[in-house]
């Protein structure tokens, strides 16, 4: 039996179209979900969301004055609570631009001039982690306790490291084996991380430290070969347009104009994908996975955005053709936590000095629990 992890940044796009929580968010966890659920598989699968928990924030520190804002926060919690209530896992995902994004006639002007979790000073980056962790948790039957950054944009770590363990976040899953990106602005570098299914670090996710405080779970990687990306092209100006257009309305950010070029003209890694035509190079995936880490996680990523049928699709036929391979949510890795951090049970009286702090506190309390 092998265990795969599929975790989905559920989030809007961060462009000039940001697109419509209907179909970036509801819409395709929704098909996904279905697919899932009349799948002929052994195990009942399920997904992991990594929720953009500051988008949620921002909607509510607007939805005073925007009525439909509100209506928009209550149907993601309300498909979030119903897929918790599922068994499938909610987790920590944060892109702080929203918090400086503003909501006009109808659409957002998004600013990502702080793009970086590491933008925001101390007490912002402290206090959006605890309120992020904690809303999600309203929507949630189980602990948060994962997290995976923005964009990648993870390092430097130890800018962050205090405020995630604080929340008691103690996993992340950001890294891939080789991955690099040398935009200014959303820079990360993954070379050099240990060549293993999941490790212990402290402030540094590539460096292994058996007394830190965090988990690595990295996502699997993806050889991706010239030929795809021309193939991508090709099928995008030429293909069944149905099957291969993604649910999500709006628009990502562009790269500068190297990204595109080095992806049509060399091998590059990549995280293995279920998002649009990447879905089908979920085989070659498991397949590379095999040979490098039979024993670890198969952990695939993707965005409800970013889904088309044909990725669905894709997804269910491989699960069906691998009975062996179990697809489970981040709950399932909750004995990964790092021994030190199991801190002995809090006495009553403590707990309820705690009950009688103001709402700030009460996010520590539950990181003890
Ligand atoms: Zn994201």
């Amino acid at each position: 039996m092998s265990l795969m992890l599929l975790g989905l940044d559920y989030e809007l796009f961060f462009g000039q179209r940001t697109g419509s929580v209907e179909h970036c968010m509801l819409h395709p966890t929704e098909a996904l979900v279905a697919a899932l659920e009349t799948a002929n598989t052994r195990h009942s699968p399920k997904i992991t969301l990594f929720v953009d928990a500051c988008y949620l924030l921002r909607l509510k520190q607007l939805e005073h004055q925007h009525p439909e804002l509100q209506l928009r926060r209550s149907a993601i919690q309300r498909q979030l609570n119903q897929l918790s209530l599922k068994g499938h896992s909610i987790q920590l995902h944060i892109h702080p631009h929203w918090l400086d994004s503003d909501y006009q006639d109808g659409s957002w002007i998004t600013d990502t001039s702080r793009y970086r979790l590491h933008d925001l000073d101390a007490r912002e980056k402290a206090s959006l982690i605890i309120e992020s962790k904690q809303l999600l948790e309203e929507c949630s039957e189980a602990n948060v306790f994962a997290y995976r950054a923005g964009g990648w944009c993870l390092q430097p770590f130890d800018q962050i490291a205090d405020a995630l363990s604080d929340a008691g976040i103690w996993m992340d899953s950001t890294v891939y084996s080789g991955g690099l990106c040398e935009d200014p602005l959303r820079w990360f570098d993954f070379r050099g991380a240990p060549d293993k299914s999941h490790w212990t670090f402290d402030t540094d996710p590539l460096k292994e430290d058996e007394q830190g405080r965090f988990v690595e779970l990295p996502i699997s990687q993806q050889q991706v070969s010239p030929l795809f990306f021309w193939r991508m092209a090709w099928l995008k100006k030429f293909g069944n347009a149905d099957v291969i257009k993604p649910f999500g309305d709006g628009a990502s950010m562009v790269a500068h104009s190297a990204y595109y070029l080095e992806r049509l003209t060399r091998h590059s890694a990549g995280p293995a994908s279920i998002d649009g035509i990447k879905g089908d190079l979920l085989e070659d995936a498991w397949q590379q996975h095999c040979s490098d880490n039979p024993a670890g996680y198969f952990n695939v990523m993707g965005h409800p955005k970013a889904l088309t049928q044909r990725s669905i699709t894709r997804l269910v036929e491989f699960l069906e053709r691998h009975q062996d391979v179990e697809l489970v949510g981040f709950e399932e890795l909750e004995h990964l936590k790092p021994e030190q951090l199991n801190t002995p049970e809090m006495p009553q009286l403590v707990l309820n000095q705690l009950e009688e702090q103001p709402k700030v506190h009460q996010p520590l309390k539950r990181a003890f629990g």
